[in-house]
């Protein structure tokens, strides 16, 4: 069977990682999370005091861009997390702050150049289910099958704060919401890699569909294009 590239893109918190995760694993494709990386990229700046609310230092950013090294390994449960520079960062890039920082990095050209390079280069041998914002339009252009997964911005807002509430995080639904469309906005009008559904790509809108619903849908993409 021969191995592809599979590229998947959306609004925030629409089920991508989930339904990507899914496929890969039942597959034995590499999963990428990119969102991740960019998130990876908040925390080293906010850390290093590159970030605060309304600034970033993006000469001390690209100074240091080239010394951020992310990457994925599987825990003992089988579930994959992120590592900034040898540190397991999995649980501290999941808070909304970070999530809000990644949106913010990623609108700066340099920090994407960066990350699109690594991510292009995981992808080599294919074998891969990626997923992010630009992974069709400007990653992998040339990818086998192609994804656009949307769901409206309530939707997505319960399902992120049930996430975050099932990790016990102290959040409450209006800020989620408020969170999700500030993200929506950040994105699709951003002048760096804005995202698009590439022309393409399969619309996947899961606002009605169940977990299972959804992973069978890729399923079935996937089988006709393999
Ligand atoms: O997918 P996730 O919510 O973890 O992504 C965090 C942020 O990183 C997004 O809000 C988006 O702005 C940015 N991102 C991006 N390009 C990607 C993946 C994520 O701009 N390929």
């Amino acid at each position: 069977m021969k191995r592809i590239i599979v590229a998947i893109d959306g609004h925030s918190s629409c089920g991508k990682s989930t339904m990507a995760k899914a496929l890969a694993k039942s597959v034995g494709y590499i999963y990428v999370d990119t969102g991740a990386m960019y998130r990876a990229v908040a925390l080293y700046a906010i850390r290093n005091g590159w970030m605060t609310e309304d600034f970033i230092d993006e000469v001390e950013l690209k100074k240091h861009i080239g010394t951020i090294k992310i990457h994925f390994q599987t825990n003992v449960e089988g579930l994959q997390e992120t590592y900034l520079n040898d540190e397991n960062v999995e649980k501290e890039i999941r808070s909304l702050e970070v999530g809000n920082g990644a949106s913010r990095v990623s609108t700066i050209g340099f920090v994407r150049q960066e990350l699109v390079r690594q991510q292009q280069a995981m992808g080599v041998e294919k074998g891969i289910v990626m997923d992010g914002r630009d992974i069709g339009t400007v990653v992998f252009p040339q990818a086998e099958l192609k994804v656009f997964v949307t769901a409206s911005a309530e939707v997505r807002a319960q399902r992120r704060y049930d996430e975050l509430r099932a990790k016990n995080m102290d959040v409450n639904y209006e800020d989620v919401l408020a969170n999700v469309k500030e993200r929506d906005e950040r994105d699709t009008t951003r002048a760096e890699s804005p995202l698009r559904k590439a022309d393409d790509a399969y619309v996947l809108d899961n606002t009605n569909l169940t977990l299972e619903e959804q992973n069978e849908k890729l399923k079935e993409l996937f089988e006709e294009k393999v």
